[in-house]
């Protein structure tokens, strides 16, 4: 388990330089979390950011939201940060959707754009998470 709190990013493509720009700015940050991505978004931020270290997962179309949703069900992340791109339809709507309902449903903290991402970043309710076990209990899920 790792002992920073796990953090995710996601970017679609409209968003992808929009992200990097925000991993550049915000690296020192960054780099206090376990990093994990979606396949294109990570390596991204990978070759801009040699410094961090960041979990690519599968592409976001290929099962890589999926991938996300699910550390969010087995209570593995502490926030997402998606920069969604709401002006392109997309072939993996569905996956999109799937992970934004996840996030709800289990009250993960999650910014759908960069200005929501740097006030959650200086939010100790996302950086003060060390563990999963820290995790705040979610009223409308069982477990
Ligand atoms: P990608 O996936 O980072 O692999 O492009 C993002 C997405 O869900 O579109």
């Amino acid at each position: 388990m790792p002992a920073n709190p796990t953090l995710a990013l996601v970017a679609h493509d409209a968003k992808k330089d929009a992200m990097v720009e925000f991993a550049k700015k915000h690296r020192d940050k960054l780099a206090a979390f376990n990093l994990v991505g979606t396949g294109t978004t990570g390596g991204r931020i990978q070759e801009a950011c040699p410094e961090l270290t960041i979990t690519c997962l599968k592409s976001g179309p290929l099962g890589g939201d999926q991938q996300i949703g699910a550390l969010i069900a087995e209570r593995k992340l502490q926030g997402l940060f998606f920069f969604v791109d709401p002006m392109s339809p997309m072939p993996h709507d569905v996956d999109v959707k799937a992970l934004m309902r996840l996030a709800l449903v289990y009250d993960m903290p999650m910014a759908l754009n960069p200005s929501t991402a740097d006030i959650l970043l200086r939010s100790a309710r996302l950086t003060g998470l060390k563990t999963t076990s820290e995790t705040p209990e979610v009223g409308t899920v069982d477990s």
